[in-house]
């Protein structure tokens, strides 16, 4: 997708084929919504949407899973060339009452340019009114926590921490699937026509947590990254010959790659294993880039070596 904060490294990092002269910036690798869709590549479902796995072979494909009405995630890259806008998504309890959906999510960093940072919560406590002023006054980044992060580092984002990823950043972003952002400051930043881009104060004013102060980033369990229930994370060296079977070609290694997962149960050596033959025995292709299987989401991590 297009966005003026992308760049051209999906293409450079991860082999997509982009078109000529654009800026993207989100890749949605694992989609179920109305206006995005996967689609199976090969085998015997080859062609069919996400959403229809998983309204036509929900517990066949991904076992005994709570009831929604869609895919309960959405699975993005981000390549952020610049700094986006300061936000903030929705918690559970006010995304009705806002008109939204609620948002949680995770960021794994990839890749990371020397110097690249987060911006997460706040600095110290502060309070709505003073934020308000902060914002009136174009001194925001004052009262946000930076944090500089490097190449396998992690952040949990629940609803409501107030955050923007700086430019620099190749993250792999698990989220809950939903849409709704509330931009509320934007760097002071103008386009070429002097223009500032669209923000919704009001909104984020209410979803804001003004006392998240200090959030920290995740400190991993073993392969656990986090345990959450909507879902649960890992991160998985791989051996080599695995790993290359399910690189893209261009991207193929002879070196250990890293795998994602959000299932809630997988652990030890003899879960990996299964879990390939699961994603053969439910016809796809245990090959491809990108699975689904089994409430499991598996996808290499295609950082250069
Ligand atoms: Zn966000």
């Amino acid at each position: 997708m297009e966005r003026m904060w992308g760049g051209r490294r999906l293409d450079s990092e991860f082999g997509k084929k982009l078109p000529p002269n654009t800026r993207i910036g989100e890749s949605w690798e694992i989609v179920d919504r109305l206006e995005a869709q996967s689609v199976v590549a090969n085998r015997p479902l080859k062609g069919k949407t996400l959403h229809e796995l998983w309204t036509q072979n929900r517990h066949d494909i991904f076992g005994d899973v709570p009831e929604t009405p869609r895919f309960p995630l959405l699975i993005k890259l981000l390549d952020a060339q610049e700094r986006l806008s300061l936000q903030v998504h929705p918690p559970e309890e006010l995304a009705a009452k806002l008109g939204g959906e609620p948002k949680t999510e995770f960021w794994y960093v990839g890749a990371a340019d020397p110097g690249a940072e987060l911006f997460l919560g706040f600095r110290e406590l502060i309070t709505r009114e003073q934020f308000k002023r902060a914002l009136d006054k174009g001194t925001v980044e004052d009262w946000v926590q930076k944090i500089r992060v490097k190449a396998g580092e992690a952040m949990f984002l629940p609803g409501g921490r107030l955050h923007a990823v700086g430019g620099g950043n190749l993250l792999v972003e698990i989220q809950q699937n939903s849409d709704t952002t509330y931009r509320v400051f934007d760097w002071n930043r103008v386009d070429a026509t002097g223009k500032a881009r669209q923000l919704h104060v009001d909104q984020a004013l209410q979803c804001i947590d003004f006392t998240d102060v200090g959030p920290h980033l995740i400190e991993p369990n073993g392969e656990v990254l986090i345990k959450h229930e909507l879902f649960e994370i890992q991160k998985w060296n791989l051996d080599s010959s695995l790993s290359n079977r399910l690189a893209p070609v261009r991207q193929r290694r002879s070196c250990p790659r890293r795998i994602l997962s959000n299932s809630s149960s997988v652990a030890g050596s003899e879960s990996r294993a299964s879990q390939k033959s699961n994603i053969a025995a439910a016809g796809y292709d245990p090959d491809a880039v990108t699975a689904v299987c089994d409430r499991r989401i598996i996808f290499p991590n295609l950082r250069r070596p």
